[in-house]
């Protein structure tokens, strides 16, 4: 059976955390695809984020010698605000022989329960999570069981090696004039630098 695994994020911009946490779980799980999907940006994140287009396309750059990640634009070009349990019922339809994964970071793990129809979330995809800082792990699988206990889901807590690194510090350093080659793609960093991405502080300094 073919395993095909939803990594959604806002990308703004995609770093060496996701592709690291993509590439573990892709290696620990056997997974076959890895769909890197760009979400619509929710209104609340709207002032500092790149437009959709330019994020897709420095996921694109990013994936690029990873022969199992691809980049979909669906939640992009479904407008509105993007659902995780959309985008599973839509890959469910599209490829119902798969076995469905969703991967995500601790933080989005722990405020799972929150998410629209989280409880249909957990039927349709096996959640994998991995930290983002160090330590976390049995607070992640402490979690995980009590997901497992409650709604008989499926939980694959990855023991990988953890990259402190998040879009947010990305965007300030950058607007600080850094440069960023340790933590981002290098091609990812040289689309930033041509397209003149994430020039102001997001105190709008
Ligand atoms: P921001 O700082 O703008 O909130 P972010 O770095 O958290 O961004 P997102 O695009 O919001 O990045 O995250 C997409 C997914 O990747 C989420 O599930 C998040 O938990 C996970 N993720 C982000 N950074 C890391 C990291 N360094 N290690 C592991 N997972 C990560």
């Amino acid at each position: 059976m073919k395993k095909i695994a939803m990594f959604g994020g806002t990308f703004d911009p995609i770093h060496n955390g996701h592709i690291s946490l993509a590439v573990q779980a892709a290696n620990l799980l056997h997974l076959d695809e890895v769909l890197l999907i760009p979400t619509n940006i929710p209104p609340h994140k709207q002032m500092h984020a790149a437009p959709g287009y330019h994020r897709l396309a420095m996921c694109k750059l990013a994936a690029k010698g990873w022969d199992f990640l691809t980049v979909s634009d669906r939640e992009l070009r479904r407008e509105g605000p993007s659902f995780t349990v959309d985008t599973l019922r839509e890959l469910r339809t599209e490829y119902p022989d798969a076995k469905l994964f969703l991967i995500m970071g601790s933080d989005m793990f722990f405020t799972l329960e929150q998410w629209r129809e989280s409880e249909e979330i957990l039927r349709l995809a096996v959640i994998c999570t991995g930290a983002r800082e160090p330590g976390e792990f049995p607070r992640l699988e402490q979690h995980a069981q009590h997901l497992r206990d409650t709604y008989g889901a499926a939980c694959e807590v990855l023991d990988i090696v953890v990259r402190e690194v998040s879009s947010t510090e990305i965007r300030t350093r950058l607007a600080r004039g850094e440069t960023l080659s340790a933590i981002l793609p290098e091609q990812v960093f040289g689309y930033i630098r041509e397209h003149h991405l994430y020039l102001e502080t997001e105190e709008g300094k």
